[in-house]
């Protein structure tokens, strides 16, 4: 690979932010490179779980409400043009405890970004759902347009699209770039050298190895890990839209209803131990699946004596507030940082593409909460 300067741009990680910025920046007229160690939407990327929940609801949040808003229109567009159906509408149901406060925001903001959404107090989510045990919950709102996306297959149609735009796929590690000022090339490691104008390090939970320095102690990977449970033969109550898609902040557990017949999935969004992932192990701990299993036969009393029929284990690529990094690298002045998805960042996949293609394109004012600035060495989730 000895390209020199024959690209405008070159998307380094081709999890959904690095794809979706590829995506909009051809879309433009541009000539990208997207370079990938592993593979679009691997089995050690963040984007690359099979499902991901896309939902307007923020709590007062509306930036996130808006984008969530924004995205959904465009993965449905783009898979009504691909004649793929990769999103499921399932409806998204937020449970809240004693303190509904959060609800009381949620649909508070809803309202104000004219998203539709119902209501339910106890006893009609009892008479709704009569398959769910709603023990230590008050109330609910239902957020019917929201769903499923099918996770590590839109990225990877999404790639295949992009090479339809013009974009070329290189599978090729990127490694740390060296001094200031003006980044003139990358080197693989392979020792290939690669020069373009613009570089965009849209790497996940690699953010922090590529940049040690300044984003060593700003991107804090941490192990997450989601389990599938069997649903009985024949019964349909687990599935969309016997069963939407669920999650109880409260708990920090979230789920989904049986899709593509792949069990109900849940999953605790606490968050767990620092992690490596190039190395981290894939294999759920016993820990965690017993934390699972309770909480499923506390839920779903039929599903007592369900089980796992597969799992999953990931990593968030956390910022310390939960907030997008999305800037420029503060020594190189063509380098910029695209990430911090912390665990909820998938869905943002075609607004964040959009907003990286303004702000390269367009000199877009920046978002003070996406800036480097504004992210610190400890962390203090304010994001959910
Ligand atoms: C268990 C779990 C559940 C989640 N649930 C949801 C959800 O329900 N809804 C939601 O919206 N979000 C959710 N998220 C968050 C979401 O998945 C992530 O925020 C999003 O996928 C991040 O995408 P990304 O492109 O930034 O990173 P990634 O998908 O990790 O992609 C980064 C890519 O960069 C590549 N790369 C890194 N370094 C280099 C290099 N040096 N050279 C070349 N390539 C490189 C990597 O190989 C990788 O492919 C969840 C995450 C997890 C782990």
């Amino acid at each position: 690979m000895s390209h020199q300067k024959i690209f405008d741009v070159a998307v380094i990680g081709a999890g959904v932010f690095g794809a979706w910025t590829a995506w909009h920046l051809a879309k433009r007229g541009k000539r990208v490179a997207l370079m990938e160690a592993y593979g679009p939407a691997h089995s050690r990327a963040s984007s690359g779980g099979e499902t991901r929940i896309i939902r307007m609801g923020y709590g007062a949040d509306e930036l996130y409400t808006r984008w969530s808003q924004q995205s959904l229109e465009q993965w449905k567009k783009f898979f009504r043009a691909s004649k793929a159906p990769l999103f499921h509408e399932t409806g998204v149901l937020w449970l809240g405890g004693e303190d509904d406060s959060q609800l009381r925001r949620t649909a508070a903001t809803l309202k104000r970004c004219k998203v539709r959404y119902e209501e339910f107090d106890r006893a009609a989510l009892e008479a709704k759902y009569p398959q769910v045990s709603f023990e230590d919950i008050k109330a609910g709102i239902l957020e019917p347009h929201s769903g499923v996306l099918m996770a590590r297959r839109a990225v990877a149609m999404l790639v295949e699209d992009a090479l339809r735009l013009g974009v070329e796929y290189c599978s090729a590690q990127i490694l740390k770039p060296a001094g200031s000022g003006r980044l003139e090339q990358v080197v693989t490691s392979q020792g290939e050298r690669f020069s373009t104008e613009q570089f965009v390090f849209a790497c996940g939970a690699w953010l922090g190895k590529v940049f040690p320095e300044v984003l060593g102690e700003r991107i804090f990977p941490t192990r997450q890990e989601v389990f599938f449970f069997g649903i009985p033969g024949g019964d349909t109550r687990f599935a969309a839209p016997a069963l939407p898609t669920w999650l109880f902040q409260e708990d920090l557990f979230y789920g989904m209803p049986d899709l593509e017949s792949r069990g109900l999935k849940i999953a605790y969004d606490g968050h767990g131990e620092r992690v490596d992932p190039d190395t981290q192990s894939r294999i759920v701990t016993p820990a965690m699946r017993e934390r699972a299993r309770t909480y499923v036969e506390r839920r779903f009393p039929a599903l007592k004596e369900a089980p796992i029929v597969e799992t999953r284990v990931c990593q968030y690529e956390n910022t310390s507030s939960g907030d997008f990094l999305i800037d420029r690298h503060p020594g190189m002045e063509n380098v910029w940082f695209v990430g911090g998805g912390s665990g909820h960042g998938f869905k943002h996949g075609p607004a964040v593409g959009e907003y990286v293609t303004g702000r390269i394109l367009d000199r877009l004012e920046p978002e003070p909460r996406f800036s480097l600035a504004s992210k610190a060495r400890t962390q203090n989730r304010a994001v959910f």
